[in-house]
């Protein structure tokens, strides 16, 4: 069962709270059931490959503060697009994917590194914006 494209369908209500208690453990808001089926309604019926990519994609930009469901529904058409092109086999890895940048305590992406995005986080909600990006280069990123 590794290979074939496989049927899109629909994610479910479970894998919209995958995708919220992974966005919860990065900005550590409240995923209550209201909170799940308000997601759903808006992101329900995207595939959950893609909308796992594209909320990927959300968290990468920059420009998104607070993620909203619009976010992922933003994004899933470029996230469909990727994964596709993933997909062919003519296509090896793409090394121009967006660099992200690793943190100095951890060696890791700052994405995937918690206590970092953490940080980050905690420096937003105190300061705003206007210096998250020298905070992260001075504090942060190796
Ligand atoms: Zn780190």
């Amino acid at each position: 069962m590794a290979k074939g494209t496989g049927k899109i369908r629909q994610m479910n209500i479970t894998e919209t709270k995958q995708l919220l208690e992974s966005i919860s453990a990065l900005d550590n808001r409240k995923v209550t059931p209201e909170t799940i089926d308000a997601w759903h309604s808006v992101i329900g019926q995207i595939p959950f490959d893609i909308a796992k990519e594209a909320l990927k994609l959300a968290q990468q930009d920059a420009s998104i503060k607070y993620l909203e469901p619009r976010h992922v529904f933003g994004w899933a058409k470029e996230a469909a697009f990727r994964l596709d092109k993933n997909k062919m086999p003519k296509d090896v890895k793409q090394t121009g994917f967006a660099p992200q940048p690793t943190c100095t305590d951890h060696n890791k992406p700052i994405l995937s590194c918690k206590p970092c995005c953490h940080r980050i986080h905690k420096f937003q909600q105190a300061h705003g914006d206007a210096d998250l990006h020298s905070f992260a280069k001075a504090e942060i990123y190796a």
